[in-house]
């Protein structure tokens, strides 16, 4: 009986594994075609000056217009991409249009925005990030000192030496490079002192808990003490409230990205936003009192 039972059981469980691999090789040739025919779009997140609330930057964030589903995010899609290799393509293809948008913006005036990509270690590998660079920038025109790149810890200490060898490369072409979801990878912190890069991204697992939780607080001022160190800029990523918002001022980190600034928008709420100035008041200024 309960030999018979647990047959049936890996039957289910062999035709869920059918299923999911029939739904990952579905999602494959549709995510192939979604970028043939232009159902990718690329929303844009403020990043901004934590003492002023002024927009420095956009992170370029990747969504899937899919015509029966509806807007998919990176996590709907993500991994297949990941795992078939079609991000090489998808990832040349976000770098291509943020170079264009940025462009864009300098030429209407914006000349101190930058714009941040998201590279996946496929792009890193095989050295295809620096071609698809150099075509971005060739093609959009764009001054690439504006560019950034985020590349995440796990990708990076993959292969550390060849990290090593194709940040320079990338760094020898002015763009700033940062590593995003600092904190979540692991592994020591003696990587850094090789990797040519500019800016940190402490993850917003680590910001959740501010100001109360002891250990988000130990974290975050450790990152900020290793980055002032090393010169590195630190962005807090996911803040959500101006409590977090004062606490990290406090701690001493130069800049923030959260739905408190804005969440992913698109390119023209962006550059409304970036013309603007300040997108919340830092929360220390006093409350205005209107006066008779
Ligand atoms: P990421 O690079 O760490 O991007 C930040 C993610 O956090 C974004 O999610 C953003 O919407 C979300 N976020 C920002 N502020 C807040 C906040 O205050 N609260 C909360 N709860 N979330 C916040 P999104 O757009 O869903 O992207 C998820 C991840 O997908 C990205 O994480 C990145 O790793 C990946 N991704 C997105 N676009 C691309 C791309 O073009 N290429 C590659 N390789 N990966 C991408
Ligand atoms: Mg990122
Ligand atoms: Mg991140
Ligand atoms: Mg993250």
């Amino acid at each position: 009986e309960a030999k018979s039972r647990g047959k049936g059981h890996l039957v289910v469980f062999a035709q869920g594994l059918r299923l999911a691999t029939e739904h990952r090789v579905q999602l494959e040739s549709e995510l192939r075609r979604a970028l043939r025919v232009g159902e990718m779009r690329l929303t844009y997140q403020p990043i901004v000056e934590l003492s002023t609330g002024r927009v420095l930057a956009a992170e370029a964030l990747l969504r899937w217009q899919h015509p029966e589903r509806g807007l998919l995010m990176p996590s709907d899609f993500i991994d297949v991409a990941e795992r078939s290799g079609l991000i090489v393509e998808l990832g040349g293809w976000v770098l291509e249009q943020a170079a264009m948008q940025l462009a864009h913006w300098q030429r209407c005036g914006l000349t101190e925005l930058h714009v941040a990509v998201n590279v996946s270690a496929r792009q890193l590998r095989g050295g295809f990030i620096t071609r698809q660079y150099d075509h971005a920038v060739a093609a959009s025109q764009c001054d690439p000192t504006c560019l950034e790149l985020e590349l995440t810890e796990h990708t990076l200490i993959e292969d550390l030496d060849d990290s090593v060898r194709l940040l320079h490369e990338l760094r020898r072409r002015g763009v700033t490079l940062a590593i995003d979801d600092f904190g979540t990878g692991l592994s020591s912190l003696a990587y850094l002192k090789r990797l040519p890069v500019g800016k940190l991204k402490i993850d917003r697992s680590f910001v959740a808990g501010l100001p109360h939780d002891s250990g988000d607080r130990a974290i975050v001022t450790a990152a900020l003490s290793v980055a002032r160190a090393m010169e590195l800029t630190v962005v807090a990523e996911g803040v959500e409230t101006p409590r977090q918002a004062r606490c990290l001022r406090e701690l001493g980190c130069a800049q923030a990205q959260g739905f408190l600034y804005g969440k992913p928008m698109n390119a023209s709420e962006l550059m409304a936003l970036a013309i603007a100035g300040a997108t919340e008041p830092p929360s220390d200024s006093r409350p205005q009192v209107l006066l008779p």
